[in-house]
């Protein structure tokens, strides 16, 4: 029997009462353990998320029982009516003891293996304590830095997106962890920046923009979606039947279940669109969430609601047809027990440590002032010198901190002559020092507390206090080296002139100390590319490189222009920019063919583009080069650049060599008025370089006619 026909057979046999259990999530709390197996006996628990609050990425956080965890399990198996195990989840976002950058840096890593190898830890560590199910990748196309949770997602641009929803969901999958993409659909765009807040998005921009990463976590077989908070002109995801039955359950063909997210069932009440707990547990699970998490909405009415006709059997078979492939797929019902694997944890943090090295992003670099040699003189200083717990970021449940060093600690094994701050809230004693030195290292940065859930910015400039600080340490006339760790893209137009160089560092996790002091000093050569768009200012969001052109301002993001008087209308550095110690020089750009029938490429046919890349500097070094197209008609407006392919690469000192991108029917194609995803005649501009501002590029032709 395969999954399905397993499923269809123990469904055949369930009571509505136990079909229900199946469809209810509850929080694991320590003191309601008793109260907890009960409910597993009576066959009311389908999954516990293992977490004890709403916004636990930011909350202190329960240690895991597995031992609770396992005999709850047992229960299941042995005591409970239908006999069906229990599926554990958890929000191992970026790390669960070994911690990864934070997901948006290991976006600018631009390097989807890398990413499938770090969350292939997670999963192992995560899987031992119990944990069958993870709340991760978070999809949400971010173009607001305002926005607390961009610091969760892959960033603004959906191709990226896509890349990195496949290697999360493979990286979890592949160990045996089932993963869920969220938060489905349109978190990421709330208006100004706010949490949970109204937005609006066009069929058009939903399906070109933020829906591509989800379908790449589908196409890669995401065992699950969790629904959003956010409303989306005028209804939301756990509200209208259009989101997930008609987009995701049929048009993407998402074979798994869609979980709600945290009380976003109950929610429906406060957004006035139920009256009672039972008005949303219709609404929920008729517009297709098929577990309720947390608010015992369906526990509690689903029973009658099915009595009363209000919700259909069907309805009722399908999620929790849903439920048990996924148990079924995961292997639950042959060992739902804490699963241990021999586990080597210098390996992971060496995995990590390459992801927190190919996530810094060198952002300036004035005189090659750094690397820094390791006899200079340096004083070290700023508010993150010995600040380790923010180093992990948000959503970290129970990092190990006995593995995590400090900076400061980390800056001094590697240069003898470094002068630290005296203590933790000390760290501005060092105006004595600076005379003498050849640098200062600046710290800065933002606490883990300010990005997450429910922790927007109204400003994103860098902090006032840090910005004079750094003017007066300018004032000495030494090189000053600022290592930025914030947990999301900010504004550093005032302050980028005191700055002789800029490592943007995000919140790089467990070895984020090893990999900046390794930047520093030149045993690594920074290689990220941002994944969003800097913004000069707050007033420019939102800012991002694949918006429309305009009839009138029509460069504003690659060319300064009249879009504001008082700043200029580009960003403070582009998506896809990243300095590097070498330096890359594109050439020799040329395709296979120059045109190709719209008949050869939906059958498969691709452009093929070559460049030659040189590493034209004296060190070795990465690069990630992109590649970008234009299209030069079309039947709708179609984005100034959109990212449609990247290679990274080392290069040693002078080599050169030839990389290709192909463009394809899907890299071509967009969703058109009538939502028909479609490759139009007509010339393409292709630009292959740096980053989003790539200079160099050649046309190329689509020939036929229109349907
Ligand atoms: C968050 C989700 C998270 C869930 C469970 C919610 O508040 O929005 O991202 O997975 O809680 O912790």
């Amino acid at each position: 029997m395969n999954i399905r026909e397993r499923a269809t057979d123990i469904l055949s046999k369930m009571t509505l009462k136990e079909k229900i259990g199946q469809l209810n999530q509850e929080a694991f709390i320590e003191d309601k353990y008793e109260e907890i197996k009960e409910k597993v006996r009576r066959g009311e628990l389908g999954s516990l998320i293992l977490a004890n609050s709403a916004t636990s990425g930011n909350d202190p956080q329960q240690k895991i029982f597995t031992d609770a965890l396992n005999e709850l399990e047992r229960i299941a198996l042995e005591e409970s009516p239908s006999g069906i195990p229990l599926i554990y989840g958890r929000d191992a976002i970026h790390g669960h003891e070994t911690v990864l950058p934070i997901p948006l840096a290991l976006a600018a890593t631009f390097d989807p293996e890398l990413v499938y190898n770090g969350y292939r830890c997670v999963a192992l560590e995560a899987a031992k304590d119990c944990v069958h199910w993870t709340f991760t990748p978070m999809l949400d196309i971010s173009r607001d830095p305002r926005w607390g949770r961009c610091v969760e997602s892959p960033g603004e641009d959906p191709y990226l997106g896509a890349k990195i929803a496949q290697a999360v969901v493979n990286g979890f999958q592949d160990e045996n962890i089932a993963a869920c993409a969220k938060h489905y659909i349109g978190y990421g765009a709330g208006e100004g920046g706010r949490d949970y807040y109204n937005c609006e998005i066009t069929d058009y921009t939903l399906r070109n923009v933020y829906l591509r990463p989800f379908k790449a976590a589908v196409d890669a077989d995401a065992a699950t979606v969790m629904n959003s908070f956010n409303t989306l002109g005028g209804t939301c995801a756990s509200s209208g039947s259009y989101l997930i039955k008609t987009l995701l359950k049929h048009e993407l063909d998402f074979k798994g279940f869609v979980v709600s997210d945290w009380w976003s069932v109950a929610q429906l009440i406060k957004q006035k669109l139920a009256e009672s707990k039972k008005d949303c547990a219709r609404i929920a699970i008729n517009a297709g969430v098929d577990m309720d998490m947390a608010d015992r909405c369906f526990i509690d009415h689903l029973e009658e609601l099915v009595k009363d006709g209000s919700v259909s059997q069907e309805t009722i078979d399908d999620a929790v047809l849903r439920v048990l492939c996924v148990k079924l797929r995961f292997g639950l019902f042959e060992n739902p027990f804490s699963r241990r694997k021999a586990m080597n944890y210098s390996d992971h943090d060496s995995i990590a440590e390459n992801c927190s090295d190919e996530a810094l992003v060198l952002l300036k670099n004035k005189n090659n002032v750094l690397p820094l040699s390791k006899n200079a003189k340096t004083v070290v200083t700023g508010p993150m010198a010995f600040e380790k717990r923010s180093l992990l970021g948000t959503w970290i449940l129970g990092g190990d901190m006995s593995r995590v060093s400090s900076i400061a600690e980390e800056i001094k094994k590697a240069n003898e002559n470094a002068v630290l701050p005296s203590s933790k809230y000390l760290w501005d004693d060092c105006y004595w020092d600076i005379p003498d030195s050849d640098a200062v290292i600046v710290l800065l940065g933002e606490s883990y507390k300010m990005t997450g859930e429910a922790n927007s910015l109204c400003n994103i400039d860098l902090p006032r206090e840090q910005l004079e600080y750094v003017k007066k340490l300018h004032r000495f006339g030494k090189p000053v080296i600022g290592v930025l760790c914030f947990g999301r893209p900010i504004g550093l137009e005032e302050a980028e002139p005191y700055f002789d160089a800029i490592i943007y560092a995000w919140h790089s996790g467990t070895r984020s100390a090893q990999s900046i002091t390794k930047a520093l000093f030149g045993d690594i050569n920074p290689s990220g590319k941002l994944p969003m768009t800097m913004p000069r200012s707050t007033g420019q969001i939102p800012i991002y490189y694949n918006n429309a052109a305009t009839g009138r301002i029509t460069m504003a993001y690659y060319e300064s222009s009249r879009a504001y008087w008082d700043r200029s209308s580009t960003p403070m550095y582009p998506f896809g920019f990243g300095l590097s110690y070498t330096k890359f020089v594109y050439s020799d750009l040329s395709p296979q063919d120059h045109a190709l029938s719209i008949d050869e490429i939906r059958n498969g046919k691709k452009f093929v583009i070559k460049v030659k890349v040189q590493n034209a500097g004296k060190c070795g070094g990465k690069e990630t080069s992109q590649c970008y197209i234009r299209a030069l008609k079309s039947s709708m407006i179609r984005p100034q650049r959109e990212l449609k392919g990247f290679v990274k690469k080392y290069y040693a000192p002078g080599e050169e060599s030839y990389i290709q991108f192909e463009l394809g029917f899907d890299e071509l194609a967009f969703f058109n008025e009538s939502s028909d995803f479609v490759v139009e005649p007509g010339k393409f501009e292709v630009f292959v370089g740096s980053d989003c501002y790539a200079k160099e590029y050649i046309t190329i032709n689509v020939k036929g006619t229109r349907d």
